[in-house]
């Protein structure tokens, strides 16, 4: 290693023992020894590139209003901007009633929107009173990658203009929720495909990438420790070649060019079929972008290709399924089926992560307050639900009983009423009181909760959590990755020996 380039690992690393901010740390779900991973291979988009999320989303959007206006659709959609608090990732969209819903981690519905509109607690509980909502895929769709945002933002535009302004689908009248799914599904879908969105990010990638100054020197560190890199993408060549080079040609003295960084180099990979089903590998020419005509079962180092399989890229690598690390965005593209058809382990990379951590950081005493008026609120309620049986039995009480349990039978029946009575006034008091205690401390949480939801995201709260529980999408994240991280360059605080590990499981009786 070059003593320039020592002393830039040096510089990242910020020196012996440092602990970088919890926003930038890498937190484990699976026990993982990083010396015994011997290649790590990487997602691009929203992986390595990652994108400027209000500039992506609004140029997305944009492409997708065009083609459903081409469609007949109406001409309020054109002026539809980005909102990047209410389109998140995790959502489900019911595509038979125009929902929008997040779900807890056992299924449940905790909160839900009908188009822009916030559906009430009896009407959510009305229509998905059923647990493990969203399994259906049919009626259900899971925005999972933040590519999927700008989908939900024109889909709940178009719920509110076919509840509010049915007239002006003026072609074909208004559709049904799902017909209008699927039409927005079709047309983000031919945007990613035929260039309307790429083209414009190929003319100007600075505005649509963030630029991270850390990235290759994070790769760098990693080769040098030994391990190989690969690129594995579902992204094509010409738009791989612009954005890889954008962040990487020119970053470090030793490196050529972007493609020096990675052992091999596939494009177009079509995940998540890449990981289960046989493709040969077509070699691509760098230089022309065109195939080559050569096609292989197993990859050569060095090399740009197309298509492939997981199989063969596994035979190239000549190692074990689980010495190969794989880093990508999507949890269901990348993580979920590369952990369910290969060995490999995984890394998520969540770029939300860091919101999320910079909220909780400042809101630390409100969630702890939180914590301790939601054990406050259980107690109180178990205490006047105790009141409640007490003045019930009270009220089913003779003054004969009383004089059995107080007077030895020597008591007037006046005096027994007296005592019996007063005995009603005080457990009423009792009941009250904690009642009146109840409620006050009920408002303060709704209170609290509310002000630090909203810090999270204003209308569905943090990504990973649902009310008191982790959302579906955070339980996924804890399934699934055996690490996660909020960008591809906190590794560069990771030292070749790191033993990954993660906090015990517990049982409620632990
Ligand atoms: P990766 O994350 O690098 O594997 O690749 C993501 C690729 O998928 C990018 O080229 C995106 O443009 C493309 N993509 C994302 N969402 C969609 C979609 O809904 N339809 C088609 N392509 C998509
Ligand atoms: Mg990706």
């Amino acid at each position: 290693m070059s003593e320039e380039i020592s002393e830039l690992v040096l510089d990242a690393l910020g020196g012996e023992g440092f602990e970088p901010p919890k926003t930038q740390r890498i937190f484990t779900n699976r026990d993982l020894d990083f010396e015994s991973i011997e290649a790590i291979g990487f997602d691009m988009d929203y992986t390595l590139a990652v994108y400027k999320q209000a500039a992506m989303e609004q140029l997305s959007l944009d492409a997708t209003v065009a083609k459903l206006l081409a469609k007949g659709y109406p001409t309020q959609l054109s002026s539809l901007r980005v909102d990047l608090d209410f389109a998140m990732r995790g959502l489900i969209v019911d595509k038979l009633e125009g929902n929008l819903l997040k779900l807890d981690r056992h299924g449940y519905v905790g909160r839900a929107f009908h188009g822009h509109r916030r559906m009430s607690g009896s009407e959510r509980t009305t229509m998905y009173s059923a647990q493990r909502i969203g399994q259906d895929p049919e009626r259900f769709a899971w925005a999972d990658t933040l590519f999927a945002l700008p989908e939900i933002t024109v889909f709940a535009k178009i719920v509110d203009l076919i509840d509010g302004a049915p007239d002006s689908f003026v072609q074909h009248g208004a559709p049904t929720y799902e017909r209008a799914w699927h039409d927005v599904r079709a047309a983000i879908d031919l945007a990613h495909q035929d260039d309307s969105i790429k083209r414009e990010i190929k003319a100007r990638p600075g505005e649509y990438l963030e630029d991270d100054p850390e990235l290759a020197i994070t790769l760098h560190k990693l080769r040098s420790s030994g391990k190989k890199l690969f690129l594995l993408t579902n992204s094509y060549y010409p738009y791989s070649k612009v954005l890889m080079s954008h962040l990487l040609d020119r970053r470090l003295p030793e490196y050529e060019s972007w493609q020096s960084f990675f052992d091999w180099v596939i494009v177009g990979s079509k995940k998540p079929s890449f990981f289960d089903a046989g493709q040969q590998f077509l070699e691509i020419d760098p230089d022309s972008g065109e195939l080559t005509g050569e096609a292989v079962d197993v990859p050569l180092r060095g090399k740009v290709y197309q298509g492939g399989a997981r199989e063969g890229l596994q035979d190239a690598l000549a190692m074990p399924g689980d010495s190969v690390l794989y880093v990508g965005d999507h949890i269901y593209g990348d993580i979920v089926k590369s952990k369910k058809s290969s060995s490999w382990r995984t890394a998520l990379v969540l770029s939300d992560l860091e919101h999320d951590l910079a909220v909780r950081d400042r809101y630390r005493s409100a969630l702890e307050e939180v914590e301790s008026l939601t054990r406050l609120r259980n107690q109180l309620s178990e205490q006047s639900g105790d009141q409640r049986n007490l003045l019930r039995q009270i009220d089913k009480l003779e003054p004969s009983d009383i004089n059995e349990v107080v007077g030895d039978g020597v008591l007037a029946e006046r005096e027994c009423e007296a005592l019996l009575e007063k005995g009603v006034q005080a457990a009423r008091r009792r009941h009250d009181r904690l009642k009146r205690h109840h409620e006050r401390v009920y408002e303060r949480l709704k209170e609290v909760r509310k002000e630090v939801g909203k810090a999270f995201n204003p209308y569905w709260g943090s990504v990973f959590a649902e009310r008191y529980d982790t959302s579906l999408f955070g339980a996924q994240v804890e399934n699934y990755a055996c690490i996660y991280t909020s960008r591809v360059s906190n590794f560069r605080y990771v030292s070749p020996a790191r033993k990954f590990h993660a906090p015990h499981g517990s049982l409620p009786h632990w």
